[in-house]
């Protein structure tokens, strides 16, 4: 019986793909080299899909999903693979969706609109935008690689969400098709939009579990024209995160709000070989960049030094483009210098009300010491989201179990103290078993309701964000991906 339903299955699968062939034989592709890269993302766990589409048009996505439909086949969309958290991944098999190709950019310089194909680089896009005096500030540090299908499906943000929003704030419409192969318009490219429910927001964040988005119309702002940057030190973590909720209440609004604890900041050091404060011992930092008009930066500045005066054991400004840069490098070097402590990164992007701050961090560091592995936390201190990472060698059994029992105490205190178990990278796999820790049984079947909805067969993306999942029962894949600087 159970072989006799395994053959019918098997027919099936390949029943679609024959029919897929037939309408779309250019898109197809089954070499062992092109499923392998659409099995992973960052979250470098890998599970094979049966084949990868590459479509090129946003109208053969139609076609694609009709049939997915049509003979019940899981499809996964993808950008460019650099999920931290599992989302991009084919779990159940089936059908790698790639919306790389779609590459359009059409800009309004005069309504200050965009419309995007879903597989535009962020990086680049941004590029073409500031060449024309505007501005598209959201800004995930994988920008150079990620799409910005990619960064609405998972809701991306970065450091200037202090000052302008998350990648939702920008998004005016979407279009794309549904599970079935029904095409859908949510919003347009209009800066007013009140017509019906609004399933554009529903679909912003939703992993590809609800749609699959072609086609993106983005608001554009002003390009600021001019920028300062500082960077402090304080004694401990805790006064820096104080000093956070200090500089707001002092009437500072920085376009970015860094922090860095002294384990990154000390990682950053040995990497680069570079000490950030010369003559000073080791501190805790915040990173500061103001933007806007010329005056009003220089008003912030003075604000922001005002407050710092006393507060602040040792600070460092930017008068050029090129000091600002240096004084950058700290920040962009502590994620991949981690690694000269543990070959493993649990990299938690969890978010608390920024008054809490100071706690988490005293949590994370007393974390450390009762698991007996380091925990770096940098992040974007201004809107209360730190990445704690918890740093262990893979290799170790022991090394794994502490980890395990970090990570589970860590979200249980993010969620104690009000917070988020994730900001920005989203649930996928890696987050799955702590949506019970953050949400009542009622959210989740409200969630799940929607997703029935628009998915009845469950076909886009399963597997991901209500299913238990243990990314420790699975073997981390060991390769090189295009955002790896190790
Ligand atoms: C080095 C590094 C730094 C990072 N820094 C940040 C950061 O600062 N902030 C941040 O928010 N994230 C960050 N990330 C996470 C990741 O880059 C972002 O989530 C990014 O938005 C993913 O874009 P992508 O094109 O790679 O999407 P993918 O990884 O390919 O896909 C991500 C999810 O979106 C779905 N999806 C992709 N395209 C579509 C589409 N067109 N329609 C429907 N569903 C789709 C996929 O199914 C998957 O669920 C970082 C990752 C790396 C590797």
């Amino acid at each position: 019986m159970k072989q006799a339903a395994s053959t019918k299955h098997s027919q099936n699968k390949l029943n679609a793909s024959r029919a897929l062939m037939r309408k779309l034989p250019e898109r197809v592709f089954v070499d062992d080299d092109s499923r392998f890269r659409a099995s992973l993302d960052n979250l470098r766990l890998s599970f094979l899909p049966d084949l990868v589409i590459k479509v090129k048009e946003a109208a053969e996505v139609g076609v694609v999903m009709k049939l997915a439909h049509n003979y019940s086949i899981p499809v996964t969309a993808r950008g460019a693979g650099s999920s931290a958290t599992g989302s991009a991944v084919p779990l159940h098999g089936g059908w790698a969706l790639d919306l790389s190709g779609l590459k359009d950019v059409q800009i309004d310089t005069v309504g200050r609109i965009a419309t995007v194909g879903a597989g535009v680089v962020t990086a680049d896009f941004q590029e073409q935008v500031e060449a024309l005096g505007l501005f598209f500030p959201p800004d995930p540090s994988s920008k150079k690689y990620s799409t910005l299908g990619g960064n609405v499906s998972c809701n991306a943000g970065g450091m200037r969400c202090v000052k302008y929003g998350v990648t939702r704030d920008y998004v005016l419409g979407l279009e794309g098709f549904l599970a079935d192969g029904e095409p859908f318009k949510f919003g347009l490219p209009l800066k007013k939009y009140v017509s019906g429910l609004n399933l554009r927001d529903l679909l912003i964040g939703s992993e590809g579990t609800l749609g699959v988005i072609t086609t993106i119309h983005l608001k554009l702002i002003p390009k600021p024209a001019a920028r300062w940057t500082g960077m402090f030190a304080f004694k401990s973590e805790a006064a820096a995160l104080k000093a956070v909720v200090g500089l707001f209440k002092a009437g500072v609004s920085p376009s970015i709000l860094e922090f860095l604890d002294r384990q990154s900041v000390g990682c950053a050091e040995n990497y680069t070989g570079n000490v950030v404060f010369e003559g000073q011992p080791r501190a805790s930092i915040l990173l500061i960049e103001l933007d806007g008009r010329v005056g009003e930066v220089r008003e912030q500045r003075k604000l922001l030094l005002d407050y710092m005066d006393g507060r602040a054991v040792a600070q460092r400004e930017a008068r050029k483009e090129v000091e600002a840069e240096k004084l950058w490098q700290v920040r962009r070097t502590c994620s991949q210098s981690m690694f000269s402590i543990a070959d493993t990164k649990l990299n938690e992007d969890v978010v608390v009300p920024i008054e809490k701050q100071a706690e988490l961090i005293r949590y994370t560091i007393a974390l450390k010491k009762e698991i007996g592995l380091a925990t770096p936390t940098f992040g974007h201190a201004g809107d209360g989201n730190l990445h704690v990472h918890i740093m262990y060698n893979r290799g170790s059994k022991a090394d794994a179990k502490k980890a395990k029992t970090g990570i589970k105490r860590l979200m249980q205190k993010v969620v104690d103290l009000g917070g988020v178990i994730t900001g920005e990278h989203g649930v996928g796999l890696a987050k799955a078993p702590f949506m019970a820790m953050q949400h009542t049984k009622a959210e989740i079947t409200a969630m799940k309701a929607v997703k029935a909805a628009l998915d009845p067969k469950g076909i886009l993306n399963p597997g991901k964000i209500f299913e238990p999942f243990e990314v420790w029962d699975h073997e981390y894949v060991e390769v090189k991906l295009p955002w790896d600087h190790r």
